[in-house]
């Protein structure tokens, strides 16, 4: 098994070199064709550009969104399904205006739009979707503004679909089409009865919060045809929840919406786009396995199982196949970018070193650890550990009835910690462990510092305990042989990852590398580009970090470039969103250092310096230098 399983959650775009340093693969398919990650980071330090960063591969993203358009092309022609392709990427899922941009570019020769679900998505959508050939989906509620804006880019000749999430957004369109006398393309969502299958699968059932039940849907289209719109009814939505992590649940969920499909087909309801939303999953842990970071089917069976799917239920009930969309996000942008940090501390329980000299008169606790520590062998180190362990605690009581000095906890703190480091250091090497000394490289394990925070740049790590990839970009050669959990900056003891993948995990940890002095450390946080990217919070004031785009040459796809740099948030910045004027900020700091000055405590040249660093930092990066 490679270390990480590197191979196995990457979708092959990340692998390990010979060299130790991770490799990125920003095409897919060319593994031959490799960037050191390493170089990336030099190049960026020699252009001072500050960790925490942001690196996304331009290359990546572009294949992901080839590949889904090409894997649903092929599939549909080897199963001579009649219907067509038309994607659309959810905008929700990374709304930067760089990746909003690539995909469009990447998607247009596949006639791949955009799905919005909100105002704001929406004109983001209908100024870069312009291909009037590709779908604009619409989800979310919708108020008038909304819909207006929606029949404002059927006007300029844009396929924009309107789906209908709740029945009273219908009878508004309906008036609007009318007063602004466009033709709307009309989607119906199904509330669906399948389940979905992993954290979001209450997006289905009737307690889901979107969609109309069958007797609405019904009751929408004798509306329709009432109002002499019918023909403008032509796609059928579902989404059953993100991260499907069973293959089984899509089984379901295409017979579902097929079966509707075509009994609306009979009842002479124009469909001809049906939206199977968003829901492919990325195998965040590498497991091919129904666990809720991970998946068991791939792309191709995914596909495979829609366009079957569809063409088997159409041909039973002589209808046509319709066309196929699909939302899907994660897939498409989790590979692309990743974040990456350096290790800047550890703190690890037996860090201090307290001097554990005998004195006259000690407690006799103190002299018996120092004794088993001293005689620490090869034979009897799992009768130290059996020693030692209640000795601890006899200590810890005899200091809370007073009987033990601080100077005598220090020393007996030091003696345990460096009796359990000798034990491990013994035992590393058995090829048998007594069962009971497993635990013992967990109590050593350190909490690495990392200078990043969860809050911003891995939201989902936090808030419902989606397992990101953390790996080392370099010593890949090496054996990681620490025990460690990830802490942020943050001043919140949640600011932390002690989820990890892999076989090498124990418990909440996973071996990193011993830190060596003076050496950079830097780690990657990686499927961060869908979701993570974008929804990140201010917690603590640290704002969205330093970021690149890399590129490879058209050429020479192992060598790279740099082609922007977007500078992520100043102190300035973040202050300023939280109503805060730095101007004045910085008038307040100058009128008391003058004070100080005037009172003769502050000299007038320090003055100058202490405001000029104030305003310094006002303008730098908000992260740990
Ligand atoms: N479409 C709809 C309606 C959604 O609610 C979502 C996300 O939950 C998506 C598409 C994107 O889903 P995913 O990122 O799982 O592909």
């Amino acid at each position: 098994e490679q270390l990480y399983r590197v191979k196995r959650w990457s979708n092959g775009y990340f692998d390990i070199g010979e060299c130790g340093n991770l490799m990125v693969v920003p095409r897919y398919n060319e593994a031959n064709l490799k960037i050191n990650m390493r170089e990336v980071i030099d190049e960026m330090q020699a252009k001072n550009i500050a960790f925490p960063a942001v690196i996304r591969f331009h290359d990546i993203l572009r294949s992901q969104v080839e590949l889904i358009n090409k894997t649903f092309r092929s599939v549909i022609e080897d199963s001579d399904y009649e219907g067509k392709y038309f994607g659309v990427f959810p905008v929700k899922v990374n709304q930067m205006r760089e990746v909003i941009e690539e995909i469009v570019d990447v998607g247009n020769r596949f006639n791949y739009g955009l799905e919005a679900g909100s105002k704001p998505e929406l004109a983001a959508a209908l100024a870069y979707n312009t291909n009037n050939d590709s779908l604009t989906i619409l989800n979310g509620y919708k108020d008038e503004e909304y819909l207006r804006l929606a029949l404002l880019g059927r006007k300029i000749g844009r396929k924009v679909v309107i789906v209908i999430e709740k029945f009273s957004e219908l009878n508004m369109l309906v008036k609007l089409a009318k007063s602004m006398d466009v033709r709307p393309i009309i989607g119906l969502r199904i509330k669906m009865m399948v389940k979905g299958r992993g954290k979001w699968e209450s997006s289905s059932g009737e307690r889901a919060k979107f969609g109309l039940s069958i007797g609405e849907i019904l009751t929408a289209i004798s509306l329709c045809e009432q109002e002499n719109l019918l023909d403008c009814v032509q796609l059928l939505h579902f989404h059953i929840g993100s991260q499907l992590t069973d293959i089984r649940a899509i089984k379901e969920a295409v017979q579902e919406a097929a079966t509707v499909y075509t009994q609306l087909i009979k009842r002479g309801v124009p469909i001809q786009y049906v939206d199977v939303g968003g829901g492919l999953a990325v195998d965040y842990d590498g497991s091919q396995s129904t666990n809720d970071s991970s998946c068991n089917y791939d792309l191709s069976q995914y596909v495979a199982d829609i366009v079957t799917g569809f063409k088997q239920n159409c041909d039973l009930q002589s209808v046509p196949h319709p066309h196929l969309v699909s939302e899907s996000g994660r897939a498409i942008t989790a590979h692309h970018s990743c974040v990456v940090t350096k290790v800047i501390g550890e703190i690890n329980p037996g860090g201090t070193q307290f001097p554990t000299k005998k004195v006259t008169g000690e407690h006799i606790i103190v002299t018996n650890m120092r004794d088993i520590y001293q005689g620490l062998n090869d034979d009897n180190y799992q009768e130290a550990y059996n020693h030692i362990v209640p000795l601890k605690e006899q200590a810890i009581q005899a200091f809370k009835l007073g009987v033990l000095s601080l100077e005598e906890v220090a020393k007996t703190e030091t003696l345990y910690w460096s009796t359990l480091n000798a034990i491990e250091s013994i035992t590393e090497h058995l090829n048998f462990i007594p069962e009971e000394l497993k635990e013992i490289p967990e109590l050593l394990s350190s909490q690495y510092l990392a200078n990043f925070s969860v809050f911003q740049s891995a939201a989902d790590s936090w808030a419902i305990e989606q397992v990101l990839p953390v790996v080392p970009i370099s010593r890949l050669n090496e054996k990681p042989s620490k025990l460690c959990s990830l802490v942020d900056i943050t001043c919140d003891s949640d600011g932390k990852i002690d989820k990890f993948i892999g076989d090498e995990t124990v418990a909440n940890n996973v071996p990193l590398h011993k830190l060596n002095k003076d050496e950079d450390y830097f780690i990657g946080l990686f499927l961060t580009g869908a979701y993570q990217d974008v929804m990140g919070d201010m917690h603590n004031l640290f704002g969205r970090l330093n970021e690149v785009h890399i590129v490879s040459y058209d050429d020479d796809p192992k060598d790279f470039y740099i082609e922007e740099v977007v500078k992520g948030s100043s102190m300035e910045n973040v202050l300023s969103t939280m109503q805060y004027t730095p101007e004045i900020m910085a008038q307040s700091v100058k009128r008391a250092i003058d004070r100080k000055i005037q009172q003769g405590q502050i000299k007038p040249r320090e003055g100058v310096d202490l405001i000029d660093f104030y305003e310094d930092c006002l303008r730098g990066y908000t992260y740990l230098k």
